[in-house]
């Protein structure tokens, strides 16, 4: 198991010289037990944030959320949360407890955990503690709540969610009980806060076994996201599609690095309006007309509801809308696209293009991707050339078209957008006296016509 950072046995320390337990708690337990670093180190203890103050005199301290028991600690740049043994008091309509109760012992606190994972607590000097069997479900590699599930999930029904979002992560199923109740009690979903269901939904889709969980519970999804529903069983009628659209969405999901967000969003998201634009030729071959911005302008409602941040908005709409948009290895064209959206977005674009590919008919995907290494080999060598993409890169610039004699107005900007884009498509130069003797010409046919 990996070990842990000094701070969390400095803090151990001190509150056990202080009278008090402390332990290392929930999912640090869990990803040190797999093997896998912890990104963070939550500890518990039996002291009060009062006694822990006192133990922590001289250490950089934070109040995260003293009435529910927790305090951030300092040591060596790194944050610890702290957190006084507990219980949740009642939920007030599934969302967050209203209030906390403070108790005595680890086991107690153990209980209110999640699930059996993320219920094991580690002692420097007396080791693991699992009273609910976290470490069987650990090698069994199954998600199973602590007590009984329905219960669990009547009084946090992120939980349900969160069951999943665990399962995605770490590639483990739901035991048995647990994924009965997932499915029984999913509609208490709705009355979660939108903030909260993103945060889990969008770690989950961010996991490598993502698509077989949000396969196995698409019913469990569509509580909160019903516009995924009639992806399944939407067959596409034509030669490069040998599944419905739900199974050529995922399959493109899986294909996409797993850190990379945006690019999951834009790959679940990018054909979930064509069941609304389906026809079928007179051979009943499918078509799918303005399909891409049906599926941006759901993307976009999706996203909006889950309070998504503007940012991550406008790319993943963005990429949705274009997503079928040409390309080809021809350095003009990949000018021209570059100087159009940026070489960020093309890198993204491309990346849900090869995603499409991989969820396509195995017919015609080999050629397709050799296609696609190629553009990617030409754009390489085109960046390479630091070509010139936007007015500011450009040799002249306002002012050398306002001593031309040209007066200021929207016509100065016109010139330099032409120029530019002679440019990138390098029918000119990007060097000042080319630029300069263009614009004498451009001025000069003015004048004549
Ligand atoms: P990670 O941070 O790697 O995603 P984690 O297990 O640390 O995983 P957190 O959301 O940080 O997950 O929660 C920390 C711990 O708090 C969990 O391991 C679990 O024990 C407990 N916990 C968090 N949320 C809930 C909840 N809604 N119901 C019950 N216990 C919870
Ligand atoms: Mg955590």
């Amino acid at each position: 198991a990996a070990a842990p950072p000094a701070g969390v046995l400095e803090l151990i320390k001190r509150l056990e010289r202080g009278g008090f337990e402390a332990w290392a708690v929930g999912g640090c337990v869990r990803d040190a037990l797999l093997g896998r670093a912890p990104h963070d180190w939550d500890l518990c203890t039996s002291a009060t944030p009062q006694q822990m103050r006192a133990c922590f005199a001289g250490l950089h301290l934070i109040d995260t959320g003293l009435r529910h028991g927790t305090l951030t600690a300092r040591v060596d740049h790194c944050s610890y949360e702290v957190t006084t043994y507990r219980v949740d008091g009642a939920y007030q309509d599934g969302r967050r407890p209203a209030q906390v109760r403070f108790v005595r012992s680890l086991t107690q606190d153990l209980a209110r955990r999640d699930f059996t994972v993320n219920a094991m607590a580690w002692h420097p000097q007396r080791g693991l503690a699992d009273p609910y069997g976290g470490q069987t479900d650990l090698a069994a590699r199954r998600i199973r709540c602590v007590g009984r599930p329905v219960d669990r999930f009547e009084e946090d029904a992120l939980r349900i969610l969160r069951a999943l979002r665990f399962a995605a992560t770490l590639g483990f199923e739901l035991e048995e009980q647990t994924a009965r109740a997932v499915r029984e009690e999913r509609a208490a979903l709705s009355r979660i806060a939108p903030e909260r269901l993103r945060e889990e939904f969008f770690r989950l889709l961010c996991g490598p076994g993502c698509a077989a969980v949000l396969d196995g519970y698409l019913d469990v999804f569509c509580v909160f996201l019903p516009e995924l529903g009639p992806m399944r069983g939407c067959l596409q009628h034509n030669a490069y599609h040998d599944r419905d659209v739900w199974g050529h969405t995922l399959a493109a999901l899986e294909a996409v690095p797993a850190d990379d967000l945006t690019v999951r969003l834009a790959a679940l998201l990018h054909d979930i309006g064509k069941s609304k634009c389906f026809t079928q030729d007179e051979n009943g071959v499918g078509h799918f007309y303005g399909h891409a911005a049906r599926s941006a302008e759901i993307a976009r409602a999706v996203l909006q509801r889950l309070r998504c941040d503007g940012e991550t908005l406008r790319t993943v709409t963005g990429l949705v809308l274009q997503h079928d948009l040409p390309f080809s290895a021809d350095p003009r064209l990949l000018r021209r696209r570059l100087a159009q959206l940026g070489p960020q977005r093309i890198e993204q674009l491309l990346a849900l293009q090869r995603a499409d590919v991989c969820g396509q008919a195995p017919g015609c995907r080999a050629e397709r991707l050799a296609a696609q290494e190629e553009i990617k080999t030409a754009l390489n060598a085109v960046l390479r050339q630091r070509p010139c993409l936007d007015l500011g890169q450009l040799a002249v610039d306002g002012r050398d078209v306002l001593a031309l004699g040209v007066p200021q107005g929207p016509g100065v900007g016109a010139l330099l957008q032409a120029l530019l884009e002679q440019v990138v498509d390098g029918a000119l130069p990007n060097e000042r006296a080319a630029l300069l003797a263009e614009l004498r010409k451009k001025l000069l046919a003015e004048k004549d016509g």
